[in-house]
């Protein structure tokens, strides 16, 4: 990077595939620290390696997390393939631990990729009456030695929250190591590095971008060497997020903070009209005294909120009623809130469960949504008004 031609305050969009390399000396000096991840203007080399937009919406990042490094993808599941991947060793046969209540993604993920092609030992521990059980967690790890697991802070769709602390204690105290992928709870709410994972990933698509435009992922970890082997594999599997995208990222996580506070406080509104509507038969919300990881929620998020997302069953003595409250209420609140596959948008978005997740979640009557930050008052009437439409 030459001296900016221009005082702009913000890092410019860096398109250059290659950069200039002065001199074979700088040259060799660049190519021979390329994973210490260093700031040094004469020493990018590609933009496949490193790249000065996407590092300024690292630090970005970073301060978030409160981590020594972040590193960004061109989406959720390229942090995952990438995290997950740096513990991969040929020499190791230890099997991998995936609780089973995550992103269906990435579920599928450990199904087609690493179980059938990479051959890898997946094993999925499953939550029991909506919690996971962590005396059970101790005695499957003493059983089958885990070298990796894989947990949500706020899993998907039914909102459990774990307690990661508990987990890396287990983990840590058998040579195990923990990834968390924190996008629901983000860091306003719980910063699982702190609770001792190794890395945390985020589909930065959803809360961190924040508008429904951008797709991307990102990794965050203390560890030096984890960093450097995921710049390295980031590097050969051309998983780095373009210059255009992580600047857009850049501006709009600076509103990250501000959007997710109104999401929660719009989202415990949300759960209080649900709760309280005789159509309605169970709400999931984490904030919720009788939500079975309540407790866990406290712990974790120390009082800063719970989510933005909120699960809710229709009431109905058969699956044929729920089902037909259901596509009423969908159709009442269509015009402005839509069902779109995603989650963290500025507007309410919603996704019927059974119609995603099917045999996992048959129940028909269920939808997940997602909270945005318009008007309170605004988004309780359209609610509302649905809701009387299903009695
Ligand atoms: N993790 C969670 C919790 C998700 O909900 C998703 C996508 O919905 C992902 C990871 C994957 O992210 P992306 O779609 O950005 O690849």
């Amino acid at each position: 990077m030459k001296r900016k031609p221009v005082n702009s305050s913000r890092m410019p969009i860096y398109r250059d595939a290659g950069f200039e390399l002065f001199d074979a000396e700088t040259t060799k000096n660049a190519f021979s620290r390329e994973t210490e991840n260093e700031r040094i203007p004469d020493l990018y080399i590609y933009s496949r390696y490193r790249n000065p937009t996407v590092i300024a919406a690292e630090e970005e990042i970073m301060k978030l997390e409160g981590c020594r490094w972040a590193l960004l993808t061109q989406s959720g599941m390229s942090a995952i393939d990438t995290a997950v991947s740096v513990f991969q060793r040929a020499e190791s046969a230890r099997p991998w631990l995936f609780f089973s209540e995550i992103y269906g993604g990435t579920i599928s993920y450990t199904d087609s990729v690493l179980r059938k092609r990479r051959g890898l030992r997946i094993h999925n521990f499953h939550p029991a009456d909506e919690k996971y059980d962590l005396a059970e967690l101790e005695l499957v790890m003493k059983d089958i030695k885990p070298e990796l697991i894989y947990i949500e802070a706020i899993s998907n769709p039914m909102l459990i929250v774990t307690d990661i602390e508990a987990v890396t204690a287990l983990a840590h105290k058998s040579g195990s190591r923990v990834i968390v992928d924190n996008t629901f709870a983000t860091p306003a709410l719980c910063r699982p590095l702190e609770s001792g994972a190794d890395i945390v990933i985020h589909s930065a698509t959803k809360y961190f971008s924040g508008h429904g435009n951008i797709t991307a992922g990102v990794l965050c970890g203390n560890d030096t060497a984890l960093m450097k082997d995921s710049i390295e594999y980031r590097k050969f599997v051309g998983h780095m997020i373009s210059p255009d995208d992580a600047y857009r990222l850049n501006t709009q996580i600076q509103t990250f903070e501000l959007r997710f506070r109104e999401q929660c406080m719009n989202a415990v509104m949300v759960t209080e009209v649900l709760k309280n509507h005789p159509s309605v038969r169970k709400v999931w919300y984490p904030g919720l005294t009788e939500h079975p990881t309540h407790k866990e929620a406290l712990k974790l998020f120390t009082g800063k909120g719970f989510g933005a997302m909120v699960t809710f069953d229709f009431s109905g003595s058969s699956d044929q009623e729920k089902k037909q409250k259901r596509d009423v209420f969908v159709r009442a609140v269509s015009e402005t809130i839509k069902i779109i596959p995603s989650l963290g948008d500025p507007r309410t978005i919603m996704m019927p469960v059974e119609s995603v997740w099917g045999a996992k979640f048959p129940e028909p009557g269920i939808i997940r949504l997602s909270v945005g930050f318009e008007s309170p008052l605004k988004l309780k009437k359209i609610i509302t008004e649905a809701l009387d439409k299903t009695v």
